[in-house]
């Protein structure tokens, strides 16, 4: 229907216009192309995988068909934590996943998707689309032939499942923990091994007592993957991932050759769908958060604040010589620390200050519960 439309108004004009030249040269009007995408989660995981699957569907009902994308789940073309490079080398033209699973191939990644104490969903957007964020992504994929566009967020994230209390940070000592990026070498630092493993291999580890802990995302996820069967307390908040954006990874080469109206439809799709799955997370995080202690008996616990600042003062010295060892990654340190102390600042005195005025009726200790509790 676009495509009418773009032609419908060409036609009024006597003169080639500039949208009939610069299509010339990336493809012939009319054109289809059949893509490919590969995914790290499973296929139609609930919330990622199921996000991936509507902007798939979003793209070819924008593109009037033009542009079909097939959507593979983790291990179906690739395995989960190949999609990098799939995408790279053209085996698919896009790939949906985060950015921290690619700290062995280009470590300054990790500030794309979600770092220790760093930023929230909001304040994430505000840095990518306003504050010079993406334009340092985009410049980090370039030498991999990849375009990152953000295509989703989690909001901020759980802190994990244990099956010991962690009262103070000496409880954390010989744990093995999954926590994937700069929150596992986090960890690593106070005592604890840590592995990254795909979404879909959490559960049997846990349950197999292949690792102590983990952290996956939150209610809605966890629930999904049944991780309350595998562990007792259930720890927040997510210090680790205070807001995680998805990532849709995109062919270079491909998306040179595609008309300039199918690359708008990407850059538009991806930013709806951001929009999407933060809310349908954020919706269906609390649904789920209630299901789990109602109807699953997990004990919800906050890590104690002295925790808290003991994994944050590591996570600096973690920030400190990821920059000292990697230029790259000090270039982005330094736009992704102004930026979080402005909006730090600015958020003190909006979203805070009014997070603070609506305290629960029941307490300091964790969500509201029925009266009756
Ligand atoms: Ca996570």
């Amino acid at each position: 229907m676009l495509l009418g439309l773009i032609t419908a108004l060409s036609g009024c004009s006597d003169q080639p216009t500039e949208t009939a030249d610069s299509t010339a040269d990336a493809g012939q009007p009319g054109q289809q192309f059949e893509w490919k995408m590969v995914t790290t989660w499973p296929k139609n995981f609930p919330g990622l995988g199921t996000s991936a699957n509507d902007l798939a569907a979003a793209i070819e009902a924008m593109s009037g068909g033009r542009l079909k994308v097939k959507v593979y789940g983790a291990g179906e073309l690739v395995g989960p934590f190949e999609s990098f490079d799939a995408v790279s080398r053209g085996t698919a033209q896009m790939g949906h996943s985060g950015a921290y699973y690619w700290k062995g191939k280009v470590e300054a990644a990790q500030f794309f998707s979600s770092v220790p104490f760093g930023l929230t969903a909001q304040e994430m957007n505000g840095w990518l689309y306003f504050g010079g964020g993406l334009e340092l992504w985009r410049e980090l994929y370039e030498p991999f032939g990849i375009i990152p566009f953000p295509a989703g967020n989690t909001g901020t994230q759980m802190g994990g499942w244990f099956n010991k209390p962690i009262d103070s940070i000496a409880d954390l000592k010989g744990l093995k923990i999954r926590m994937p990026g700069l929150g596992g070498e986090v960890l690593t630092r106070a005592g604890a091994t840590t592995v990254n493993l795909p979404g879909g291999e959490i559960f049997t580890a846990l349950q197999s007592g292949a690792i102590d802990a983990t952290e996956w995302v939150g209610p809605y996820n966890d629930l999904a993957f049944g991780l309350h069967k595998a562990a007792r307390y259930y720890y927040y908040p997510g210090w680790h991932e205070p807001g995680s954006t998805i990532e849709l990874l995109v062919n270079q080469e491909a998306y040179n050759a595609l008309p300039a109206d199918l690359q708008e439809i990407i850059a538009q799709a991806t930013t709806q769908a951001n929009l999407r799955m933060l809310s349908e997370f954020t919706a269906r995080n609390s649904a789920a958060l209630a299901t789990l202690i109602d109807d699953h008996d997990v004990e919800l616990r906050a890590f104690p604040p002295a925790v808290l600042e003991e994994l944050q003062k590591q996570t600096q010295v973690v920030f400190d010589e990821l920059a000292d060892r990697d230029p790259k990654a000090a270039k982005v340190y330094r736009s992704f620390s102004q930026y979080r102390r402005q909006v730090m600042e600015w958020h003190a005195i909006s979203e805070q200050a009014i997070l603070a005025t609506r305290p629960l009726p029941e307490s300091n200790s964790g969500p509201a519960r029925s009266p009756n509790e």
